[in-house]
């Protein structure tokens, strides 16, 4: 761990502070042990030591039907991890996940464009960082007020924390049976805009929604790169610059958010952006316009705006 970490400082991607065992634990590959009459038989050294458990009397063997996978041991417990076969068959549809600092966009051929309201996650964050500053001024080494300061940190990420845990089992029953497209943390150039402290924040938010999402329902890692430069209809780089996005090439002019969703959405499905699959795409979401009437069928894509979903009034927070 500190080798890895000692690479990546050499190459300046991480800060000085060296890494910290905070819980020890091991993962066991599949190919590390055997399992034979009800013992679990991990090795430390081929063919010298040997870790044994015995599993024989234990309730859950009969009732499970999936392979056994990976092994996670740590000071107290072994973790048993399963694989479940056929789950994958079940899926509803896919639908891709832009991920900004105040909304997630998604995107679906069957559900549409789908906006998701993360203001009040933002506006924890925001909170919390005024109440630090306050304080900062005031001394900053005081060893009382550096407690002060611990004691917001812990409240702004439980309550953070709160808010994805209750936003993505939302998404995961809204969305039955789905599979999710996540774009990957990209290690810089992300969430363009917002600066420092923010941009960490919502690194770490976007990290935690995809792991919990990942918990709750089928989950896929996309590659970022040019997801937000892309034109989705036709695949032409463009630079956007604010909520619209504009090609230069195709004249198509689409929110810049769910242009990344399409294209995230088509890498997902391995589909190159083609002016006819495009038009495919669109024709079978009966959107809503900005008034909310229903979308004209022979109006311009710009005319359909997203089904907003807000987490506040879908759960109780
Ligand atoms: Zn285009």
């Amino acid at each position: 761990m500190v080798k890895s970490w000692r690479r990546s400082y050499v190459k300046g991607e991480r800060t000085r502070v060296k890494p910290i065992v905070r819980k020890r634990f091991v993962r066991i590959k599949e190919t590390l042990y055997s399992f034979k009459d009800g013992k679990i038989r991990v090795s430390i050294k081929p063919y010298e030591e040997y870790l044994e458990f015995d599993v024989s009397k234990a309730w859950f063997l009969s009732r499970v039907k999936g392979e056994m996978g990976e092994l996670i041991l740590n000071e107290k417990y072994l973790t048993i991890t399963f694989r479940f076969k056929g789950r994958k068959d079940e899926t509803a549809g896919r639908i891709a996940w832009d991920c900004n600092e105040k909304s997630l966009d998604g995107f679906s051929p069957g559900t549409g464009w789908t906006r998701i309201d993360l203001t009040r996650l933002f506006h924890i964050h925001r909170v919390y960082e005024i109440k630090r500053r306050r304080i900062q001024r005031k001394a900053s080494k005081k060893s009382s007020l550096r407690r002060v300061l611990a004691k917001y940190s812990k409240r702004e990420k439980d309550r953070a924390d709160d808010f994805i845990h209750k936003l993505t089992t939302s998404i995961a029953r809204r969305f039955k049976g789905y599979i999710h497209g996540f774009e990957g943390l990209r290690k810089n150039g992300m969430l363009k805009g917002s600066r420092g402290h923010n941009r960490n924040v919502s690194k770490s938010d976007w990290g935690a929604i995809i792991t919990l999402m990942g918990y709750k329902a089928g989950t896929v890692i996309l590659n970022p790169k040019n997801s937000t430069k892309r034109c989705s209809r036709c695949g032409m780089i463009n630079a956007p610059k604010g909520a619209l996005y504009t090609c230069g090439k195709c004249g198509l002019r689409i929110d810049r958010q769910l242009n990344a969703a399409i294209n995230l959405y088509l890498q997902m499905e391995g589909l190159p952006s083609s002016l006819k699959l495009f038009n495919e795409l669109m024709r079978g979401w009966r959107g809503f316009t900005q008034t909310g009437e229903e979308a004209d069928e022979g109006f311009d894509e710009l005319e359909r705006s997203p089904r907003l979903m807000n987490p506040q009034s879908y759960i109780c927070l």
